[in-house]
């Protein structure tokens, strides 16, 4: 069979591990220039692997293969360098999260760094690159894709038995154009995660840092909307993202280099209903109003100013990890609604019975930090047209989605 991938990032090397030693003939199209371009793939930050039941997809994941899968990636660092731990497998943890409300995330991880990444994605290319049956196609954008009879032709020009569509969330315009000619292949739109970044010094939270490294609560707040906390970093750097029309805060750490602060996000999810149905627009326009306020810099707030809604014009003893060129000291209040702001506070409150210090005043708040969840996509719309990873709507971690690729080859091997 021949199969055309778009896009070569964690959903494609999981496709292409399990298909590497079939007949198929396996073209790989990639936007970015080669693989040492800094936007290939997702895979460029932090690079935390999770084995979990309950995050990282809405898929069922078998633990067994999200664990080999985890195994793959470690095996591709070369020496095998990584931290590992689990959350909440100590039952004293998770009593006392339990008790104030939260619902604690069970889940093992193993930590590359940003540090080791591009040697990890470079060792995997390396290896695939020499098989036969696998071809790369770099500096090609796919831009339409359109079914040809029992075929998929890939910008009306080549055509392929086989199309797997792998293009993350950098790829939502090819998305976008796909779900425009056959609007059916869309299950659900309507949420999005909007919060904060949270960034203290490390010894507020050392003893859970040391315990499990990833907290992951979720918590019911008292407005009614799920509050979680999102990719904590011990020691790490918050960082921007660019999201071409706006700017957002992230978080990352490395396996060598380490800051004094963690940081760590608290995001809220909005779930909208009829007659609205436009979650990235509403994600998007926070993020521009904010970002507008900011003078195009995030904005920096002190954790009492924040709670008072008051234009924070000095910082005290928390030095923030970001670059002062990337950031802006205002009031994130002035861009986000009240009810996300309140949801914040309760959850912010809430963390602080159990770690206390979480809400010292001069703790530091960062704005906006957004998460957009891709559409829902129908894989069984299409014979020969499939989503693979975070553009399907399934996944939202390196594993699931390493794992949704990786199920696909199987699935369409045994076909
Ligand atoms: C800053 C950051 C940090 C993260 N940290 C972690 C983490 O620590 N742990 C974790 O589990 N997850 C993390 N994630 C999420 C994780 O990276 C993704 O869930 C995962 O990479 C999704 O894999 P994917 O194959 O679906 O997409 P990607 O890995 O994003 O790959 C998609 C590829 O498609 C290419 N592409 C896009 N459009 C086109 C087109 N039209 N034509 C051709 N090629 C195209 C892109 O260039 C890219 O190479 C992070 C994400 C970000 C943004």
């Amino acid at each position: 069979m021949k199969i055309a991938i778009i896009g070569f990032g964690a959903a494609a090397i999981g496709f292409i591990e399990k298909a590497k030693n079939t007949d198929h003939e396996i073209h790989i199209f990639e936007k970015s220039k080669d693989i040492y371009s800094s936007s290939i793939s997702g895979i460029r930050a932090d690079g935390k692997l999770f084995v979990s039941k309950d995050m990282g997809g809405d898929l069922d994941v078998d633990l067994e293969l999200q664990k080999n899968l985890v195994d793959f990636w470690i095996n591709k660092t070369g020496d095998g360098q990584h931290e590992t731990g689990s959350s909440f497998s100590n039952m004293e943890y998770y009593k006392k999260f339990y008790e104030k409300g939260f619902q604690p995330v069970i889940s093992d991880f193993y930590h590359l760094g940003t540090d080791q990444l591009k040697k990890v994605l470079y060792n995997i290319y390396e290896e695939y690159r020499n098989l036969k049956n696998v071809h790369f196609h770099f500096e090609n954008l796919i831009s339409n894709v359109e079914l040809a009879g029992n075929k998929i032709k890939l910008d009306y020009n080549e055509t392929f038995d086989k199309v797997i569509v792998a293009v993350g969330r950098s790829g939502h315009k090819l998305i976008k154009t796909i779900i425009k000619q056959y609007p059916q292949i869309v299950l659900d739109s309507s949420k999005v995660d909007i919060g904060v970044r949270f960034e203290l010094p490390d010894h507020i939270v050392e003893d859970l840092n040391k315990e499990m490294y990833e907290f992951k609560v979720r918590y019911k707040s008292k407005t009614g909307y799920m509050v979680r906390t999102f990719c904590n970093n011990p020691s790490g750097y918050v960082v921007t993202e660019n999201y071409g029309d706006f700017t957002t805060v992230n978080g990352h750490s490395k396996i060598k280099e380490k800051s004094k602060n963690t940081n760590f996000a608290i995001l809220t999810t909005v779930q909208l209903t009829e007659p609205f149905n436009d979650p990235i627009g509403y994600g998007s326009n926070i993020a521009e109003l904010s970002n507008m306020l900011g003078g195009n810099r995030v904005i920096l707030q002190t954790y009492s100013h924040f709670v008072n809604s008051k234009r924070t014009k000095n910082l005290y003893r928390v030095v923030p990890t970001l670059d002062e060129s990337k950031y802006i000291l205002g009031d994130i209040n002035l861009a986000y609604p009240r009810r996300l702001i309140e949801s914040i506070i309760d959850f912010a409150e809430n963390l602080n019975e159990v770690v206390p210090g979480i809400t010292h005043p001069d703790n530091l708040v960062y704005a906006p930090e957004i998460k957009f969840y891709t559409n829902a996509l129908n894989n069984e719309a299409f014979k020969n047209l499939k989503f693979v990873g975070d553009c399907s709507g399934f996944t939202r971690s390196i594993i699931y989605a390493t794992a949704h690729g990786y199920m696909m080859a199987e699935k369409i091997s045994g076909e």
